[in-house]
This record gives C-alpha cells, sequence and structure tokens, in this order.
C-alpha cells in the first residue's frame, strides 16, 4: 500500500470534506520557502503553511537550538516547576511586546491563547466581585478558533453551525468602515453603556480566515478608548498578525491605545512546533493575585510551556529581530504594494488589498464573496500546477510568504497570479 492509500485508510484532515477532497501532496521534505513532495515536484509556500513558518522551513538556527534543548530538558510539568526557556521567552516577548504587558501565561496553540484570554477577562470581573459583567463583544465574520470560547467569540458561520445552539451569546459588531464609523461607535458606546460588557476581542487590523479583511488602526483607537472608559477588557488575538505579519512586530504597534490581553500563537516558533502565549497586564494579573484559593486561574495544558517549543521560540524571536530578516519584511512589503498598483485595474479583481506582508485579493466571481466560493478549488489547483501552494479562502487568493523568501520568488508567485487572473476568468 503507498502513503496516500495508508493516508485515506486511516487519517482524518483537518478543515477536510473527506468524502471529495483532492488527494493530499505527500510533502517528504521543505527547505526556506520550498515544499518537496514524493513526486519530485517543489512548491513555494506562499503561505507560510497556515502562517506558521515565518522563517520557511528548516531553519537550522532554530533546529539547533531545539536539538540543544532536546537533550537537555525535553518537558517537565509547569504548575510548581518552571525552566531557562520559559524564563528566557516571557522575558524576549515582554522585551518587544508594548511595555505595560507584564505577565506571560503559556498554552500550545491559537484557540488555546483565545480561550485562556477570554476565560481571565471573564474570571477577572468573577474576582472582583462584579459578577454582572459577563458579557463579550466581537466582530462580525472574525474567526478567533475552534474550541467552544473561541468559536462562540467568532462570527457565526459554517465553521461553528452545528454548535450555535452550544455556544455562548457574544454581541457581533461590525469591523470599522469609512461609512459605517460614526454609527459604529454609536453602537458600541451604547453596549458598552449597559454596563455588562466583561471584554472586547479583535482581530487588530487585518481579519484573517474571514477573508484578509482590512480596516484602520485609529477606528480601532477609538473603540478601544470607549472600552476602557466603560472598564471593559480589551483582547488583541495576534495569532495571525503577530510576528512581522503587518510590517510592525505586532499589529498592536500600529495603535495608541494599548489591549489589555494578547494573544500570540503561529509564527511564535517559526512554525517548528506548537506553542501559545496569552499576555496580560499586571492589572489583570492582580485580579487573581489573592490568599483566596477560588481565585487561582484554573487552567493549564499538559504541554504548557513545553521547554523545546519555548526554546525553539527564543530562537525564531532572536531571529525576527535581526536586521535580516527585518529587511526581508520590508522588502516584502513594498514588493507587494509595487504588485498592488501593477494589477489592481484587472477587470477580475474586486479588491486587492495590503497590510504589511498580507497582500489579498478577492476575485469578481458570478458568486458573492464567501469562504464556499466554487471558483477555490480551481484556483488552488492552478498554483499548484504552477508551483506555488496558496489556499484561497473561497474567491480571495491571499499571499503571506515567509520572510525568508526571495525577491524572485515573489516575482515568480506574482507572475502566477497573473496567468491565473487570464486563465481563470475565461473558465
Ligand atoms: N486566532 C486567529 C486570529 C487565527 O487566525 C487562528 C487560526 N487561524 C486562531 C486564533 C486559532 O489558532 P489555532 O489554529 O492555532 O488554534
Amino acid at each position: 500500500m503507498d502513503w496516500i492509500e495508508k493516508d485515506k485508510k486511516m487519517i482524518w484532515h483537518p478543515f477536510t470534506q473527506m468524502k471529495n477532497a483532492a488527494q493530499p501532496i505527500h510533502i517528504e521534505r521543505a527547505e526556506g520557502a520550498y515544499l518537496y513532495d514524493s513526486n519530485g515536484r517543489k512548491f513555494i509556500d506562499a503561505i507560510a503553511s497556515w502562517w506558521v513558518n515565518i522563517h520557511g522551513h528548516g531553519n537550522p538556527f532554530i533546529a539547533q537550538k531545539i536539538a540543544e534543548q532536546s537533550l537537555k530538558l525535553d518537558h517537565v510539568l509547569f504548575a510548581g516547576f518552571t525552566h531557562t526557556p520559559a524564563i528566557e521567552l516571557a522575558e524576549s516577548l515582554l522585551a518587544v511586546l508594548p511595555p505595560h504587558f507584564a505577565k506571560v501565561f503559556y498554552s500550545d496553540n491559537g484557540s488555546t491563547a483565545v480561550e485562556v484570554a477570554l476565560k481571565m477577562a471573564l474570571q477577572y470581573f468573577f474576582n472582583k466581585n462584579e459578577k454582572h459583567k459577563t458579557r463579550i463583544i466581537a466582530f462580525e465574520n472574525a474567526y478567533h478558533g475552534d474550541t467552544f470560547g473561541a468559536m462562540s467569540a467568532s462570527g457565526r458561520s459554517i465553521f461553528n453551525e452545528p454548535f450555535q445552539n452550544l455556544m455562548f451569546e457574544v454581541v457581533h459588531i461590525p469591523i470599522p468602515k469609512c461609512e459605517n464609523t460614526e454609527g459604529l461607535m454609536q453602537q458600541f458606546k451604547t453596549l458598552a453603556e449597559t454596563g455588562n460588557i466583561a471584554a472586547f476581542i479583535f482581530e487588530p487590523l487585518v481579519q484573517g480566515a474571514a477573508g484578509m479583511f482590512m480596516y484602520d488602526a485609529e477606528s480601532l483607537d477609538k473603540l478601544l478608548v470607549i472600552a476602557k472608559n466603560h472598564e471593559i477588557l480589551t483582547i488583541a488575538d495576534e495569532v495571525m498578525t503577530g510576528f512581522g505579519r503587518t510590517g510592525k512586530l505586532f499589529a498592536c504597534n500600529y495603535l495608541t491605545q494599548k489591549p489589555d490581553i494578547i494573544c500570540l500563537s503561529k509564527g511564535i516558533t517559526g512554525g517548528f512546533l506548537p506553542l501559545s502565549a496569552t499576555v496580560c497586564t499586571t492589572d489583570v494579573f492582580d485580579a487573581f493575585y489573592s490568599d483566596d484559593a477560588l481565585k487561582t486561574f484554573f487552567h493549564g495544558h499538559s504541554y504548557t510551556a513545553n521547554p523545546i517549543s519555548c526554546a525553539a521560540a527564543v530562537a525564531s524571536l532572536e531571529l525576527l529581530r535581526g536586521s535580516d530578516c527585518q529587511k526581508q519584511i520590508e522588502m516584502i512589503v513594498m514588493q507587494h504594494a509595487l504588485f498592488k498598483e501593477k494589477i489592481k485595474t484587472n477587470t477580475f479583481i474586486k479588491d486587492i488589498r495590503q497590510t504589511g506582508t498580507i497582500l489579498a485579493i478577492e476575485l469578481d466571481t458570478v458568486e458573492n464573496t464567501s469562504y464556499t466560493n466554487t471558483i477555490k478549488a480551481a484556483v488552488q489547483q492552478f498554483f499548484l500546477d504552477n508551483g506555488v501552494l496558496i489556499r484561497p479562502l473561497g474567491n480571495i487568493i491571499y499571499l503571506m510568504p515567509p520572510y525568508c523568501v526571495t525577491k524572485n520568488d515573489l516575482q515568480r508567485i506574482y507572475e502566477v497570479i497573473e496567468k491565473a487572473l487570464i486563465f481563470l476568468q475565461k473558465q
């Protein structure tokens, strides 16, 4: 039996309708921006494998640090014990995050980072004896993950339809747009004045899985001011936007107001290992700091702060802060901008938008813009046939390349996009 047959027999893949999904591509190895399959084909990983491999694949510096850490200390439970990689990582994160952040809580993926943030915010008010503050505000179409709390905060969609009656109620408001800013601020203020809102959670500047919808920092700042004035905790879900994606280290760096809690994952280890961090202010932490056992944050995962993951993250952050990587980010931002200018008037493009290293192209198809737009399969196949790995969100093609991508790789990806715009329009 070959690998694909064995896979089909035993494995259930994520976000995949197993009945009619295309055969999975068997990736054998990867290096830098490239993935190599068992048939000798190579693909440029234009989306950094679900946005995690920020330095590309197999970075030798991170690999070395992982090897060293594996031999020293693989794992130890994190309640009652600590270790150097977790402390070093907290130190590295706090050094690059806005300075009001003070405490790092580890877990192991984006959904749990969000889950932890929501629980922290809700228990914050419980501990302060403001038990009426239990409601959450989030954006429509938001995507915060697949666990129940994260799903509840997310927009209602096909992703969570079977669980609609089981999720807790969250108030969803539209993202800021030129035409709705005033109405939105008023809506937010009215909600805030009810006095029962605990937290406002948002993907800053870019809504990722929703379709790379972008909005401005200024409007978000205004919402954050209203939240602060009404003692509503603000949670920045930077699982996607963190670690350089928006051109700055964190999307929050574009804001004047600073959130109380930030969720980080994805790029944190450079794609080597699962890890996440939920970082909060001293004020949040202090609401739990007590002689009263009931005020404890009773949350933790078996792999919390895994030392090997933490060592990978320390190494990844060191690379990210280095001038080579920063220059690469600038290069990607610039190349995307030039390409955007070049193709923006193409009649097959409904909208083209960019925030930092993220470029999204919304195709103008007969069907409406949606995750289930049927053009997706043809688009993805066309790119694969041309040696580029992308994963469109319905009719929205987006690029989120690893920072090690070269100018030539980018030109190659842009060429394929231009070819696709001609080829797919004829379909
Ligand atoms: N938050 C955001 C903004 C995300 O984009 C995602 C994943 N796409 C998550 C949370 C959930 O992360 P994970 O898939 O690691 O659980």
